[in-house]
């Protein structure tokens, strides 16, 4: 149920996250899954060192992969001040951000989020 949540360049990402997850900690239960700032967030209701490593591994893996294909790509900001990872085919008019600056960025801008709730 949380595919519909992750853009789709991080399907195969996500599917292996849970995949690893489940046989880590097959109680597990997925709290939360998303894309924020750009990278893949995933809560789940209680964790281990185990499915903690996972799932930063999986953040650092997607910060680094095109949300809507699935290649390499790197952090942007679109003029909406949407952060998004993208290769360069689907930047469009977004704008690279160098990932150390996100939080400036986010304070000096009148970034509106998309109506999800922030954690
Ligand atoms: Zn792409």
């Amino acid at each position: 149920m949380w595919k519909q949540a992750i853009p789709t360049g991080w399907d195969k990402l996500f599917e292996q996250l849970v995949q690893k997850i489940n046989e880590q900690d097959d109680g597990a239960v997925i709290r939360d899954a998303k894309q924020k700032f750009g990278s893949l967030r995933l809560h789940l209701d209680r964790y281990t060192p185990a499915t903690n490593e996972l799932i930063e591994a999986a953040m650092h893996q997607s910060a680094q992969t095109c949300e809507r294909c699935g290649a390499p790509g790197t952090l942007m900001v679109q003029p909406s001040h949407y952060y998004e990872t993208l290769c360069e085919a689907h930047s469009g008019d977004a704008l690279e951000v160098e990932r150390g600056n996100v939080s400036k960025t986010y304070r000096l801008t009148p970034f509106k989020p998309t109506g999800e709730m922030d954690w």
